[in-house]
């Protein structure tokens, strides 16, 4: 039997009953080539080339292998160089590349010497070059291996293939050269890993080990850190705000700037933004923090009456129970500072009396006739829209532009997302030194919560969620279950529903894709290196995104 003389349709037992193609009892299958180029492309993105070259070099030599013991067990060879150009041959005959040259050595004892291997449009070349593109190195990786292994099954000895020339980098066809492991020597070292299994474990173990390391010293540097922030806060002044988000470093610095400056200042936010840390802030940064105190009056806790003489004072007798003066906060804020918190909720002859302390900066007690000189710097908070409040003539609009010659906006917990792990650890620290607990942290699942959480009390709210979690918890870190229900459940924050409202996956990837493209201009490698896909994979997305898109121009 000549290698010449094999013809497939002897070989196949076709059994269409059984669903089965039979090559002497293995089952063979019939593969789209396309499907194969897509795995590969696929293989070569989840796991990167070099992996899924290992893995469709190990596919060859297992079915080279197996072809070569199949092909002795048929026939009986003239001699065992045609058994071993069978195995090139079967190339052609089952559709993968067409052969163009085969060079056996002179088998001298069983023992060849470099064996050449010549074939042109490979399925591998082609399906590479659709599904992956232009290569700048060899791409027959299954095709070497099956000769690798068809070969080593052969000469019952290790040989190995290597693909010197290929027609994917522009060659007229691909050359392989096969050699033992001892004829190759140091050549065959970079090769030698797509051949083996064990590599791919090896990279695991290697992986782990080095993960672990990562996982210690991020330990190591988590405690010291924790170190570190246990003698800031002995240090810190009080009421510091965290400012790790742009949003909030704004604001603060917005607040240095004017603290020096002896002005009216208009903080807004809603309630629970810490319109009232900022406020006292703004006081301990000017000079009036050295001359006179910080004073603050909720205007909408009070009715007016009781509010008047809060912030005026009164004098005895002015009305029922009021049995001796009384100094008014303006007066207790001389040469300091007095925050109006609410000052939207100040009732309407308040408003006036405000207005005219503000103009004349004096005041007068509530039943005495003489004004007294004032020297306070007020600063107002309000989660109200003043100016909304103005137009419904609920609000002096006087008072409005007295109030607003600076305007501070807090933003929301929810604007300043960067902040609520920090903000969460310090209320943690804080609430567990009050309360005696030996608290280490957070677990992950519940720092997941917090972060997803819309937080519409803002700091506030999630200042009472760490108090609350730090009385229930019970073991050394905040768990999911000390987190109230609303927390629990996730709520998801409606101006980000936009990105975060359920949709499918593929919309998901697609505006994520989108969004990195914008951050890079336009430049498609580096978004494809950001997102660590390959060039090709984002390409071929971009151009299914365009044409969904009924829209899309060219
Ligand atoms: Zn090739």
């Amino acid at each position: 039997m000549k290698a010449d003389d094999v013809k497939l349709l002897d070989l196949l037992d076709f059994r269409p009953d059984e669903g089965v193609i039979a090559f002497h009892e293995r089952r063979m299958l019939l593969y789209d080539a396309d499907g194969m180029g897509i795995l590969r492309r696929d293989l070569v993105d989840a796991v990167g080339r070099p992996t899924a070259r290992g893995l469709l070099t190990r596919l060859g030599y297992a079915n080279g292998y197996r072809d070569a013991h199949t092909l002795q067990e048929l026939f009986r060879w003239d001699s065992p160089a045609e058994w071993y150009r069978a195995g090139p041959l079967f190339h052609g005959l089952e559709g993968k590349a067409a052969p163009i040259k085969i060079q056996l050595p002179p088998v001298a004892q069983g023992k060849p010497g470099d064996i050449e291997i010549r074939w042109k449009d490979c399925h591998e070349t082609e399906q590479h070059l659709r599904h992956i593109g232009p290569a700048t190195e060899s791409v027959c990786w299954s095709l070497t291996g099956y000769m690798s292994g068809y070969f080593s099954a052969c000469l019952g000895e290790e040989v190995y293939f290597i693909e010197t020339e290929c027609q994917a980098m522009g060659r007229p066809g691909c050359r392989i050269v096969g050699k033992t492991r001892a004829r190759w020597g140091k050549t065959l070292a970079p090769y030698l890993d797509y051949f083996k299994a064990s590599s791919t474990q090896d990279k695991l173990r290697e992986l782990e080990q080095a993960l672990r390391q990562h996982a210690q010293a991020v330990s190591r540097q988590k405690r010291e850190t924790a170190h570190w922030k246990r003698l800031a806060l002995r240090t810190q002044e009080p009421g510091v705000p965290i400012a790790k988000s742009p949003a909030m470093r704004d604001v603060l610095e917005l607040a240095e700037r004017v603290a020096g400056v002896d002005t009216t200042v208009l903080l807004t936010g809603e309630s629970g933004t810490g319109k009232d840390l900022l406020a006292r802030r703004i006081h301990v940064q000017s000079p009036r923090a050295q001359s006179g105190t910080f004073v603050a009056v909720n205007c909408g806790a009070l009715p007016e009456p009781l509010l008047e003489s809060e912030l005026f004072g009164h004098v005895k007798g002015a009305f029922t129970g009021a049995a001796s003066d009384k100094k008014g906060l303006f007066e207790e804020a001389h040469r300091g500072t007095l925050l109006l918190d609410e000052v939207g909720e100040a009732p309407m002859p308040i408003q006036i009396k405000l207005l005219r302390a503000l103009q004349d900066r004096e005041i007068r007690r509530v039943g005495a006739n003489t004004p007294i000189k004032v020297d306070v710097r007020v600063l107002a908070a309000t989660n109200k829209n003043l100016e909304r409040a103005v137009a419904r003539k609920e609000f002096r609009r006087d008072l409005y532009y007295r109030l607003n010659v600076i305007k501070i906006a807090l933003p929301t917990l929810r604007d300043r997302r960067d902040d609520i792990l920090p903000l969460a650890r310090l209320f943690l620290e804080q609430f567990a030194k009050a309360q005696g607990k030996a608290l280490r942290g957070i677990t992950a699942e519940a720092l997941n919560l917090l972060t997803a959480y819309p937080w519409p009390g803002n700091v506030r709210e999630l200042e009472n969620v760490m108090e609350r979690a730090v009385v229930l918890a019970t073991r050394d870190r905040i768990t999911a279950t000390e987190l109230p229900p609303a927390v629990r459940a996730g709520r998801v924050e409606p101006t980000l529903g936009t990105f975060l409202e359920p949709r499918s996956l593929a919309e998901l990837e697609k505006q994520a894709i989108l969004a990195a493209l914008e951050r890079h201009r336009g430049s498609r490698t580096r978004t494809a290196r950001e997102l660590q896909i390959s060039l090709h994979t984002l390409w071929r997305k971009l151009k299914a995104y365009q044409a969904a898109s009924p829209k899309s121009s060219p």
